[in-house]
């Protein structure tokens, strides 16, 4: 039977309760165990896919087709738990399933509750995930923070399931933080006294707690943590401030965390270390011997989150370059209005992430024709690869008002239009093209260098494709399909001949990048912008 580890967070938010999750995740696999990762969000929608970015951040998605929270992504480039739609329970999809179980009657002649109704569905979803599968942990993250009236029934679950499994089987991390008080010189360790408080109200004892921190918990620190918290001094764990979220798992790994779970959980495993990853991604990462500017143009750059998988994948194609890695945040809306040279003049390579809606298109469309014009390395992604094929329709086929669909429904030239599949659809949740699909590369073309293979799959999320009607016109004209999806012809990437590094994808690269295993288009695009640029460290 498999063991659980429940994480839960208090005082506030972003205290990077997934970084830790994922890093315990990756501690575990490198003692030669089988994890998997589930993320409980307590909102009321079914999957994050119909939120926009400043309210959720980055949508993640599955090979599966899953739309989900961007912790997902963490727990993907950290272990290699292959992840899907059960592995991010929310509020919504648990209600879902109550309410169409009541209407079918499956409660007959009952009153319908929360508990046990509610919490029993989610103790079901979280058993479900490891059933008739090998795995020896499985690590469950409680999104929001202790104290919020929408997480009780989960931490009420949690709760539960911990007392059905019994203490060999499960334990309970709590992720906290110590603030430090400048003023006074101090940290401070009332708030996470309350926070526990509050847990153990509700009937939870943490095992395990990790406390975040600007300045490294003293042994008297730790002492009267553990003391009013009712822990043992050694399960107090510093969780200090680092340069980069890929060296948590060290950090843990020097506090005796993993040697704490081993010994709580009864766990069987070899007595390896993190040595693999420390060589393959922090000692690179700190040694980085060039530098690579890489502009991102976009029209969420202003929120952390929006378009987290593709900073994480730039990081891990500059780790396998050697290089140190400046991203150059710019907003396509003002790029539109003041003219690239300003914002592109200095950077050795361009990209252009996904996105949906008209605002800010124009300013990507300059940016796409500012690197193609001045040869530099460009990388597009679904809606990056859509504003290529349009700049490209306009200002090298001569179509002036070529465009989307989806900006311009009377557009003379749709070089991009609606999907066949996608017209019928009307709702919008879990409805785009999604997940994974093959694609077929072009022999001798940049994609195939890259990936060294002819046949890959990659992770989609879009409604829109390149218009087949236009095809030839294209390529007449010096645009190259590179990657096909065999089955209806959707042109999945294009390249552009006379230009040392230009490729564009209809899918999400960012989604299948890790740190130790960079995504090939990443490291291929991050090598080509080291060629253009200057800057050597030494
Ligand atoms: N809005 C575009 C589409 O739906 C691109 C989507 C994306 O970039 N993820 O096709």
């Amino acid at each position: 039977m498999a063991k659980y580890i429940f994480i839960t967070g208090g005082v506030v938010s972003s205290l990077g309760k997934g970084i830790a999750s994922a890093s315990i995740g990756k501690l575990l696999e490198s003692k030669g165990l089988k994890v998997t990762l589930i993320k409980c969000d307590p909102y009321l929608n079914v999957d994050p896919g119909t939120m926009n970015p400043f309210q959720h951040g980055e949508v993640y998605v599955t090979d599966d087709g899953a739309e989900t929270d961007l912790d997902l992504g963490h727990y993907e480039r950290f272990t290699n738990a292959v992840l899907g739609k059960d592995n991010n329970i929310t509020t919504g999809k648990i209600y879902h399933s109550v309410i169409s179980k009541e209407r079918r009657g499956d409660y007959l002649g009952k009153t319908v509750q929360i508990i046990p109704h509610i919490t029993d569905e989610i103790m079901k979803s979280i058993k479900k995930v490891a059933y008739g599968r090998k795995i020896d942990v499985v690590i469950v993250e409680i999104g929001g923070t202790v104290g919020d009236i929408e997480g009780l029934p989960f931490l009420e679950a949690i709760r539960q399931l911990r007392l059905e499994m019994g203490r060999e089987y499960a334990i309970n991390i709590h992720v906290t933080l110590v603030p430090y008080i400048k003023a006074a010189g101090e940290i401070k360790t009332k708030p996470t006294q309350h926070s526990v408080g509050t847990l153990r109200e509700i009937g939870i004892q943490p095992d395990i707690l990790i406390c975040r921190t600007e300045k490294p918990l003293t042994k008297e620190a730790k002492e009267k943590i553990a003391l009013f918290c009712n822990v043992e001094d050694d399960a107090v764990i510093s969780a200090i401030d680092v340069n980069s979220i890929y060296e948590v798992p060290t950090v843990f790994r020097k506090e005796g965390l993993d040697k704490r779970i081993i010994r709580l959980l009864n766990l069987k495993c070899d007595d390896r270390d993190l040595f693999d990853w420390e060589e393959a991604v922090l000692k690179r990462l700190n040694k980085p011997s060039e530098k690579v500017t890489i502009a991102v143009v976009g029209k969420y750059i202003t929120l952390q989150d929006a378009y987290k998988s593709i900073y994480e994948a730039l990081i891990h194609g500059s780790i396998a370059n050697d290089a140190e890695l400046v991203i150059k945040k710019v907003d396509s809306e003002d790029l539109e209005k003041e003219g690239s040279e300003r914002y592109l003049k200095d950077v050795d390579g361009i990209l252009i992430p996904g996105g949906f809606g008209h605002r800010g298109i124009e300013g990507k469309i300059k940016a796409v024709k500012y690197a193609r014009e001045n040869k530099i390395p460009f990388l597009g992604i679904c809606l990056g690869m859509q504003t290529a094929v349009i700049e490209f329709a306009r200002n090298v086929c001569g179509l002036n008002k070529a465009n989307s669909t989806e900006f311009n429904k009377k557009t003379p030239h749709p070089v991009i239009c609606l999907q066949e599949e996608q017209k019928k659809i009307t709702a919008k949740g879990a409805t785009m093209r999604l997940g994974k699909y093959n694609c077929r590369l072009r022999k001798d073309s940049k994609s195939n260098k890259a990936y060294k293979k002819e046949a890959i799959s990659e992770r989609h999320r879009h409604r829109y494709e390149l218009n087949n009607d236009y095809r030839d016109r294209l390529e007449q004209k010096g645009l190259v399909i590179s990657g096909v999806y065999p089955t209806n012809n959707l042109v999945e990437i294009i390249e552009l001949k006379d230009h040392p590094w230009f490729v564009a994808c209809q899918f999400h690269p960012e989604f299948k990048s890790k740190p130790d295993k960079a995504h090939p288009l990443f490291r291929d695009f991050i090598k080509a912008s080291l060629g253009n640029a200057t800057c050597l460290l030494k």
